[in-house]
């Protein structure tokens, strides 16, 4: 029997997926620096993240189930896209040092520290690797929603995607 995969299935977006939608940048855009990766690949009726970019870099039109695609030339890394996604599906990469740097939306607490060594997590939250956290980022705007920014060795650019949970919570 196939094995299905992909959003509909698994709760993450499949290989194929990513491959097909417009919101994804190419490698050579990865290692020149930051750049936003919109892993959004439904077509439902949503457009914050065109409205939160300030350089003009993502594009919903019309209709409004467009998938968002990304002017990677345009984009500068910001990250004040991710916050404004409610499908937690923004992330900004960087492939231009020595470790990959990842950020992504945090929705729990407490909120890891800059500094703190922390157990990084793929798409379907398994644990990968270990990860140093560069950044915690709290806007006024998204208070709900922090942006943490991890360093992981550069292989895991395309697969760490958020960090397991601190403290007590059973997350699994
Ligand atoms: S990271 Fe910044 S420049 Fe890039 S798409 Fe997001 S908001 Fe726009
Ligand atoms: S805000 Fe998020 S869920 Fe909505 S269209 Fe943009 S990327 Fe997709």
């Amino acid at each position: 029997m196939t094995q299905k995969t992909g959003v509909a299935y698994q709760g993450f977006p499949s290989k194929e997926e990513l491959a097909s939608i417009p919101g994804v940048p190419d490698k050579d855009r990865i290692k020149k620096g930051p750049v936003a990766c919109i892993e959004c690949v439904q077509e439902i009726p949503c457009n914050p993240c065109e409205e939160a970019c300030p350089f003009g870099a993502i594009e919903v039109g019309k209709p409004i189930t467009n998938l968002p695609k990304l002017y990677q030339d345009k984009c500068t890394g910001c990250g004040n896209c991710i916050a404004a996604c409610p499908g937690l599906a923004i992330f900004v990469v960087n492939g231009a040092k020595e470790k990959a740097e990842i950020s992504f939306p945090y929705e729990y607490y407490p909120l890891p520290e800059k500094g703190q060594t922390v157990e990084c997590v793929d798409r379907s939250g398994k644990v990968v690797t270990s990860g140093k956290v560069l950044r915690v980022i709290k806007s006024p705007k998204y208070d709900q929603t922090a942006v943490v920014t991890v360093e992981v060795d550069t292989e895991f650019l395309d697969i760490v995607r958020s960090i397991k949970r601190l403290g007590g919570a059973d997350d699994e």
